[in-house]
């Protein structure tokens, strides 16, 4: 929900490459946040930013000295995060850290000792929690829409393979687990509240050696759901983006807006079917439920608005609220991350985990 009248902050970027820019489009507008400028290494970015009528700073110190700024969202490669998020938390800035947070969890235990240390704010931009399609599937998920769920399947395919530039090299934190799992896993854990009991995961490395271009974990939860999460680069054609299996109902939807249907059984008992005839057999249990046994529903469109995000990075440093997104709902994400690296590598199932 959008509150009103919360006092500002100032906050400013380091790192003005894709995802930075889209920081400053998205910090203009909202009302508790003044824009200070940003930073970054390349000079041509600085440019643009310019362009984009951003002010910038000449030097990261520049930055962190200013007093105008009250929170930094930094927005650079992954391997750099700890190092610039804790010279920002040292500096006394409140931290905002693109995902992924870290490259593992001894880093994300520094940065988040560094916020303890200095009293800061840090908190990372998980900003898929406010997708449309997460939010629906959500909703059917506390509504108990589908009777009891006892599969989930997840996923995100493109047909481009990785990025070409840092994303595709280990040593930056490439890899489409720690790209795109890390918004996957995050709405899982933040959606399922139970123990996870094992994940079962295997990477691809279809146009890429050196890291991961995509891949499949199995989640299984106490007492279920059983959850798949995928993610594939090279997927000419997709499946769907979510797809929800409930005793009573099944919901499937397509692509990241909330395109989709429930199709839910009306008439458990009759099961008679028009049995579907191959080219070498017939088939009546898996044939189509007849329109008489079934309703379809339109899915239930829920709404989000991502600057919530830093509304309430702003309702925590000048009301006290508490942070959308909690240093143990990150931990949890990456400890999930290493034992989908831990159970790829061994190919095992990981049991024993503290998520
Ligand atoms: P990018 O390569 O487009 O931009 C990175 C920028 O950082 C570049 O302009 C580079 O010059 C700058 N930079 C590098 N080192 C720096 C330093 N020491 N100081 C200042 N600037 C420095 O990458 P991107 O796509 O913008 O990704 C940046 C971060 O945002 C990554 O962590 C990525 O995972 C994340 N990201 C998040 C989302 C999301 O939806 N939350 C989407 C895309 C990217």
């Amino acid at each position: 929900m959008i509150k009103e009248n919360i006092p500002k902050i100032g906050v400013a970027i380091i790192g003005y490459g894709g995802m930075g820019a889209w920081h400053g489009r998205l910090l203009k507008t909202v009302d508790c946040v003044e824009l200070i400028g940003t930073y970054d290494i390349n000079p041509d970015r600085l440019t643009v930013a310019r362009e984009n009528e951003i002010r910038t700073f000449d030097s990261m110190d520049a930055l962190l000295n200013d007093s105008r700024v009250d929170v930094v969202t930094v927005a650079i490669p992954n391997h750099l995060h700890e190092e610039i998020c804790i010279r920002a938390m040292e500096a006394g800035k409140n931290v905002i850290c693109e995902k992924p947070v870290a490259l593992n969890s001894a880093q994300l235990q520094n940065m988040i000792d560094a916020s303890n240390r200095c009293g800061v704010l840090f908190t990372v931009h998980q900003n898929r929690r406010w997708d449309e399609d997460f939010r629906t599937v959500k909703k059917l998920w506390d509504n108990d829409t589908l009777g009891p769920i006892f599969r989930i399947e997840s996923r995100v395919h493109g047909s481009r393979g990785i990025p070409g530039d840092w994303r595709n090299q280990k040593e930056f934190g490439g890899g489409m687990v720690l790209d795109w799992g890390v918004h996957l896993l995050d709405q899982i854990l933040l959606m399922i509240e139970k123990p996870l009991e094992s994940v079962y995961a295997q990477l691809s490395y279809v146009t890429n050696e050196n890291c991961d271009d995509g891949f499949t974990a199995q989640l299984r939860f106490k007492d279920g759901p059983d959850v798949e999460v995928q993610v594939g680069t090279s997927n000419f054609t997709s499946l769907p983006r979510w797809y929800v299996l409930g005793e009573n109902g099944t919901a499937v939807i397509d692509g990241f807006r909330t395109e989709g249907r429930i199709v839910m059984v009306s008439d458990w008992e009759n099961r008679d079917a028009v049995p579907v005839v191959t080219a070498a057999g017939l088939t009546k249990t898996m044939a189509p439920r007849t329109d008489e046994t079934i309703q379809k529903y339109p899915l239930p469109m829920e709404e989000a608005d991502v600057r919530e995000f830093y509304q309430n990075v702003a309702a925590v440093i000048r009301c006290g609220e508490k942070p959308l997104i909690t240093h143990q709902q990150v931990m949890r994400v990456m400890r999930l991350m290493e034992a989908i690296f831990e159970s790829a590598r061994t190919n095992t199932v990981i049991k024993n985990f503290d998520i």
